[in-house]
């Protein structure tokens, strides 16, 4: 049995325990909230110059350790180090970025007859981030970064199987000079520390970042004390290929491989015209089988492992051995493999067509023409991400209007960039992050009214 008090932290790609972390309690959590509280009014009282010139000089920090970050990535999460630098510098990227944006973070002043209005845009208090094991960098980094550049403090509660990442930069943190209890990072279970921090009624804001079924129940408590939350849920996105499009990049399969497929915005079902189909299934089959899954650290490695064995067990039970399917290979065990697949037999409304697997599996699809492709792109709970490709630029643009998602790319499948909001519709999630509008998410707008009659007589 394992102890609820601690938290193991495996190499999903050796299964060797790396590291032992304990688990906060509910207590724990509301000592940290009040350390928090206290920290906050200090941070907001700040300059705002002052408060980018720290964020900054935390950039610095992090960016001198990039490769230490990427290292633990590696083997807390089995990424491939190339995408673990990536990931590494994304989280100095936002934290330049929210900088920047403390720094213009403006107010307001609207006419009135007798006097001005002046609109303030002030801080919420304490925010409380949950984050995922799938991105546990970046994810830290997107809910904390504006969060503390609006003048906020946070509270991370990292998922139970990757908090290493995030405790590293709670200690990067105070080695660039914010000040103590401004950014703290409690590792813990999800129904413990998780629910504390979402109950809490000094935390004023809960960003979480997680699975649909999770992100409901963590919504309907936030209403219970009517707290505001952004939620970043699962996805399906669609991969819509018509017959004119550049077939290689289009079906490149990192669309749906990246992070072994535990990514929300992969390109999971693809859909194709049924004109280039069998095209399109030559394509994928050589691609597929040239992936390099093996060990994350090594330089050549394109794909890692799962992150558990229970992640493996899910995956595996959308692909039995039967199915028809495209597929490539993974090494055996130790560690949670498992091969890249592309499921041809499916009908769009079949489980593994509908429900995010969370795994190097997507579903190839035909339709016939472009009302189909939108028809079937939108078939879903989901509305994360999704991909277009054709060279009719008119029909991309119809396209890529028409799919409800928050996230679209045309001859692209690029989805996240710091500097553009991100978030879903439907029920991928609510509220976005990055882009310009970040910090105000982490703001309350205060309207005051002074009269310029003097007091009445
Ligand atoms: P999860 O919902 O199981 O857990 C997410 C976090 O919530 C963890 O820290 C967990 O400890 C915590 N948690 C669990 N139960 C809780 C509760 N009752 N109250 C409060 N916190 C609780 O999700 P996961 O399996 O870690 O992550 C995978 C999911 O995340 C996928 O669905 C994926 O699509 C989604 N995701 C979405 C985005 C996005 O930006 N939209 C990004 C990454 C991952």
């Amino acid at each position: 049995m394992s102890d609820p008090h601690e938290l193991k932290v495996r190499n999903p790609a050796t299964e060797e325990i790396i590291a032992t972390v304990p688990a906060a309690t509910a207590e724990d959590v509301d000592a940290a909230v009040a350390r928090a509280v206290r920290a906050q009014a200090r941070w907001a009282a700040l300059a705002p110059a002052d408060r980018a010139r720290l964020l900054r000089r935390f950039a610095d920090v992090v960016d001198a350790r990039t490769e230490e970050l990427a290292q633990l990535e590696v083997r807390e999460a089995g990424h491939t180090v190339g995408n673990a630098r990536w990931e590494a510098g994304n989280a100095r990227d936002v934290l330049l970025y929210a900088a920047g944006g403390a720094e213009r973070l403006l107010g307001s002043q609207i006419p009135a007859p007798g006097g001005w209005n002046v609109t303030f845009r002030e801080p919420l208090g304490v925010i409380g981030v949950i984050a995922p094991w799938n991105f546990p960098l970046p994810i830290a980094a997107w809910g904390s970064f504006p969060a503390l550049a609006a003048g906020n403090t946070v509270v991370l509660k990292p998922a139970e199987t990757t908090p290493l990442t995030a405790l590293r930069l709670a200690e990067l943190a105070l080695e660039a000079g914010l000040p103590e209890h401004v950014l703290q990072v409690l590792p813990g279970h999800g129904t413990t520390a998780g629910r504390a921090l979402v109950d809490h009624p000094d935390i004023a804001k809960i960003v979480f970042t997680g699975s649909t079924s999770t992100g409901r129940e963590v919504m309907e408590r936030c209403a219970r004390l009517v707290k505001p939350v952004t939620l970043e849920l699962g996805g399906k996105s669609p991969n819509v290929v018509f017959a004119d499009a550049d077939l290689q990049a289009a079906l490149d399969p990192f669309s749906f491989l990246d992070n072994a497929g535990q990514d929300c915005c992969a390109r999971t079902r693809i859909l194709v015209q049924e004109t280039v189909l069998d095209e399109a299934r030559a394509v994928l089959a050589d691609a597929l089988a040239a992936v390099v899954v093996g060990d994350p650290a090594d330089e050549k490695t394109q794909m890692g492992p799962l992150i558990s064995a229970r992640q493996l067990e899910r995956v595996r039970s959308y692909v039995p051995d039967d199915a028809p399917a495209l597929r490539g290979s993974a090494p055996g065990g130790p560690g949670f493999w498992f091969p890249p697949a592309v499921l041809t037999g499916e009908r769009h409304d079949s489980p593994a067509a509908r429900e995010e697997i969370f795994g190097p599996v997507a579903v190839l699809l035909p339709f016939t023409d472009e009302d189909d492709a939108v028809r079937l792109a939108n078939d879903t709970p989901y509305g994360l991400s999704g991909s277009v490709w054709t060279r009719d630029v008119g029909r991309a643009l119809r396209v890529s209007r028409a799919v409800r998602a928050g996230n679209l790319s045309v001859n692209s499948h690029s989805s996240v960039r710091y500097w553009t909001p991100f978030g879903g519709f439907k029920q991928s999630g609510l509220g976005r992050e990055l882009g310009p509008d970040a910090l105000t998410a982490f703001t309350e707008t205060k309207n005051v009214f002074i009269s310029t009659e003097g007091p009445a007589q």
